[in-house]
């Protein structure tokens, strides 16, 4: 069975160095591909720097609303500049107005200046989403978006909105996180996706999943619990058990949909 990963941060500074031994493990498992996300100028070289060392590395570099503050003058010619050093896509680009302090000012200039890059490029953009699914329904709506598509990660928006959201080139991509026996609304909301746009992500090192799942327990050097990206296995069977659905027929559509939107970007 080949898994795919379609949302990480294996750059993430809290896993101190040890991403070699995470994507050995992560092979060992079949995981074939995952969608590395930056999520700011001070990341991207990291990011940059495990798609040189990997073929299983998708690179992605965008500005997560939760760092746009620390953008400096020309970040965006700078985006463009590790777009154009190998085959990529754009995120992780969003909206939020759920983390407390977050000014929103300038949220949606920044991610309506990537959403159009990813769109003139046509590359998938992965798209975080707090709080605030009208407007960016109003938004992607309005303005011009990538044609091959793009992801809402760890979708959990109203399901009244998946088919509107789905006409605008959305995938929906599921986290292990959402097994936690009091994330049922969420677990829920993905029967009614489309199989034709469904994703699965870690969100590593984030969304850890509930103890009996996590297999590959891990933490940072201050002990705290980190999300190892070799539990994408136990996400998808985790989903494959809600949608009472063979977890082999699930990877082969989620291989499907994967390739459709990531496969060929460049
Ligand atoms: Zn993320």
């Amino acid at each position: 069975m080949n898994l795919y990963d379609a949302h990480n941060h294996l750059q993430d500074d809290r896993f101190a160095g040890r991403q070699g031994e995470l994507m050995a493990a992560c092979e060992k498992t079949g995981v074939v591909r995952m969608v590395v996300n930056g999520a700011c100028e001070s990341d991207w070289p990291q990011v940059l720097a495990l798609a040189r060392r990997s073929e299983i590395i998708l690179p992605s570099f965008g500005y997560h609303p939760w760092h746009v503050a620390e953008r400096t003058p020309d970040w965006i010619q700078r985006l463009e500049s590790f777009l154009d050093q190998v085959p990529s896509a754009v995120g992780e680009i969003g909206l939020d107005r759920w983390k407390p302090n977050l000014p929103y000012e300038s949220q949606e200039e920044i991610f309506l200046a990537q959403l159009r890059l990813a769109s003139q490029r046509n590359l998938p953009a992965s798209i975080h989403c707090l709080q605030t699914w009208g407007r960016l329904h109003d938004l992607l709506r309005d303005h011009p978006r990538p044609a091959r598509g793009l992801v809402l990660h760890s979708f959990g928006g109203p399901k009244e909105m998946i088919p509107a959201f789905t006409k605008l080139g959305a995938y929906f991509s599921f986290p292990g996180y959402f097994l936690h026996e009091r994330k049922q609304r969420q677990r829920e909301t993905f029967r009614r996706v489309p199989p034709h746009r469904l994703l699965l992500e870690t969100d590593a090192p984030d969304q850890l999943l509930p103890g009996d799942r996590n297999r590959f327990p891990l933490a940072d050097a201050d002990g705290r619990p980190l999300n190892h990206p070799a539990n994408l296995s136990a996400v998808y069977e985790g989903l494959a058990e809600f949608l009472g659905e063979k977890v082999e027929s699930l990877a082969a559509q989620v291989e499907e949909n994967f390739q459709r939107l990531f496969g060929g970007a460049r």
